[in-house]
């Protein structure tokens, strides 16, 4: 059994080659084999977001606080709210952050393949992040 205890383990802003606008990541969870579970939390300040990208296991998100966009191909984004639950499956491509006037907290939880978690891609263009939710 291990307990970390809170603040034991620094947040870190996320990387700025895959996120636009300004984020922390808070670690949960980085799982020994044969677990594979990677866990963290995330604040997106207003406006920011995720590039596109996709998990190979898949992910859950679960909304802690404020509300956010969760945007899949070819469609408007959706709003999630504190509470809600999504779940992505394998592969598909999709992007996650705040709204544009609103702090966005969730836990994202994540199983890696072969050590890695995620497929990262574009930007989400103003365009696509824009658009009224549907
Ligand atoms: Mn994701």
């Amino acid at each position: 059994m291990d307990l970390f205890p809170a603040g034991s383990r620094p947040a870190r802003q996320g990387d700025p080659n895959w996120f636009t606008g300004r984020v922390w990541l808070d670690p949960i969870m980085v799982a020994t084999a044969p677990a594979r579970n990677r866990s963290i939390r995330a604040i997106f300040e207003p406006g920011a977001r995720t590039a596109w990208h996709s998990h190979p296991l898949g992910q859950t998100l679960y909304v802690i606080s404020g509300t956010g966009l969760i945007g899949v191909r070819d469609a408007p984004p959706q709003l999630m709210r504190a509470g809600d639950t999504v779940w992505i499956p394998p592969g598909e491509e999709h992007w996650h952050g705040a709204a544009p006037n609103a702090v966005m907290e969730h836990i994202a939880i994540q199983e890696a393949e072969s050590g890695f978690v995620t497929t990262w891609m574009e930007f989400v263009a103003d365009e696509e992040y824009l658009m009224p939710p549907g």
